[in-house]
């Protein structure tokens, strides 16, 4: 029965196809050498008040310019004073900006940040990239 098998051969493994990184020529393991920029996120609250922030449309760091209109809420509390009586103070929440709604813009550009609206429960946040 030797004879059917004959001299065998030596075995030689097939080596191993290369895996994907070989293949398109991307190192296996990352170069540490190198610094990557990842943004960071500072989300900036917008109040009643001008804030400091930085413009991402201009990149200089501002103060917000606001611009403020009287809304429903305004003209709610006033009329609620002036129901109880406060005859003196209701007309106080069209003199602060806490009761009006702020829009808040940069001074140098005019780029838009957001707003702010009493009792919303947005604060008018928003983020920059810096
Ligand atoms: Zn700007």
């Amino acid at each position: 029965m030797d004879y059917l098998l004959g001299p065998s051969a030596p075995f030689i493994a097939p080596s191993p196809p290369p895996t994907y990184n070989e293949a398109i020529g991307v190192p296996d393991e990352p170069d540490m050498g190198e610094c990557i920029d990842i943004p960071v996120i500072n989300p900036v609250f917008l109040g009643c008040d001008p804030v400091q922030t930085v413009c991402p449309q201009c990149i200089q760091p501002v103060e917000t310019e606001i611009r403020s209109f009287n809304t429903k809420f305004t003209h709610i509390t006033a009329l609620t004073l002036f129901i109880i009586g406060c005859l003196p103070c209701f007309l106080l929440p069209y003199c602060f900006s806490y009761f009006k709604k702020t829009l808040h813009y940069c001074p140098i550009c005019g780029y838009y940040f957001g707003t702010y609206t009493p009792l919303s429960t947005d604060q008018g946040s928003y983020s920059n990239y810096f």
